[in-house]
């Protein structure tokens, strides 16, 4: 059924790029001077194989799409019960960065905003700063299948201006959710952010997941298979902020998207879907990275809800 996906690949990619709408981010200095044409579509199976279009080299901040792979680091580390009571599952229905993400006792809502993203970073083990850092990396380099270091220009310029989450950070200290020195939790989330990926990296990512936590290339695990189901929940529901409801509607995958303008979406048991494109709409979404996601998912039937995910004569 998906024979002629590198074919419909390139004509979605010769289609899409000339699409001018949406802009950069610009809250995150740094993240402005990305190249507004850049454009790339990688997509991964569970068997390893991989396709990918467009500008296969340019490599970008994971931003939020590390954000479901933290909270699989979480679950693996303490466990279900404690990190989803820290946490949450429950929608926003708003921003990323939204003050409204906490609920009345100061717990996040969910783990794919920040607030949530502040307190999964802070499970993290290590006995020093660098070790829990470098299990973040460590482990977004197993789903990534790339050797990751961070941008350490995006990770200055977000440390310098990200008062924001400087302010969730001290909230959920406050409220307790939270243990520890605040700055060196934070710290963590915003490296986290900055670490690098190519799309094809971010598509391996996303095959890990459908592939129930084994990296498709190497076979080494990366997340416990009962885990699964609690990402891609989370991804579902939240993925894409205050867009998930359309989202789930027209797309219908698990999915995650980043402000540097990366979407990853995971079609379970059979492939990962990244897109970059800088441009992004109103919600932080990749307009570019939306389109390609609504049209291979209309092409090939892949809505979680569709007749090929549920054959009726199993
Ligand atoms: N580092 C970004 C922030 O905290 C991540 C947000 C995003 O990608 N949506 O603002």
């Amino acid at each position: 059924m998906l024979d002629d996906l590198p074919n419909t690949l390139q004509s979605i990619h010769d289609r899409e790029r000339v699409r001018s709408d949406g802009q950069v981010a610009t809250y995150i200095p740094e993240l402005a001077k990305a190249d507004p044409d850049t454009f790339c579509i990688a997509v991964t199976f569970v068997d390893g194989t991989s396709h990918v279009v467009g500008d296969e080299h340019a490599a970008f901040t994971l931003q939020s799409t590390a954000k479901p792979l933290v909270f699989g680091q979480a679950l693996q580390i303490v466990g279900r019960k404690l990190t989803v009571s820290l946490t949450g599952v429950e929608p926003t229905g708003s921003s990323f960065s939204s003050m409204v993400g906490l609920d009345e006792i100061g717990r996040p809502l969910n783990p794919m905003v920040n607030a949530g993203a502040i307190v999964t970073a802070s499970l993290m083990p290590g006995s020093t700063p660098e070790d829990r850092f470098e299990h973040v990396r460590a482990a977004v380099a197993t789903y990534t299948n790339q050797d990751t270091t961070i941008d350490e220009a995006v990770y200055r310029s977000e440390k310098r201006t990200g008062d924001r989450n400087r302010a969730l950070g001290y909230l959920l200290k406050d409220k307790g959710t939270i243990e520890g020195d605040v700055e060196e939790t934070l710290d963590l989330y915003f490296r986290s952010c900055a670490l690098r990926a190519t799309t094809q990296g971010l598509a391996n990512a996303a095959a890990t997941l459908a592939n129930y936590g084994l990296n498709p290339h190497t076979n080494e695990r990366v997340v416990d298979e009962t885990y699964i189901k609690d990402i891609l929940v989370v991804m579902l529901m939240n993925g894409m902020y205050n867009y998930a409801g359309r989202w789930a509607y027209e797309v219908g995958l698990p999915a995650k998207s980043g402000v540097s303008g990366a979407i990853m979406a995971v079609v379970p048991g059979i492939m990962g879907i990244a897109v970059y494109s800088p441009k992004l709409d109103t919600y932080g979404n990749s307009t570019r990275g939306l389109a390609v996601c609504r049209d291979l998912v209309q092409r090939y039937d892949l809505h979680m809800f569709g007749s090929t995910m549920h054959p009726r004569n199993p």
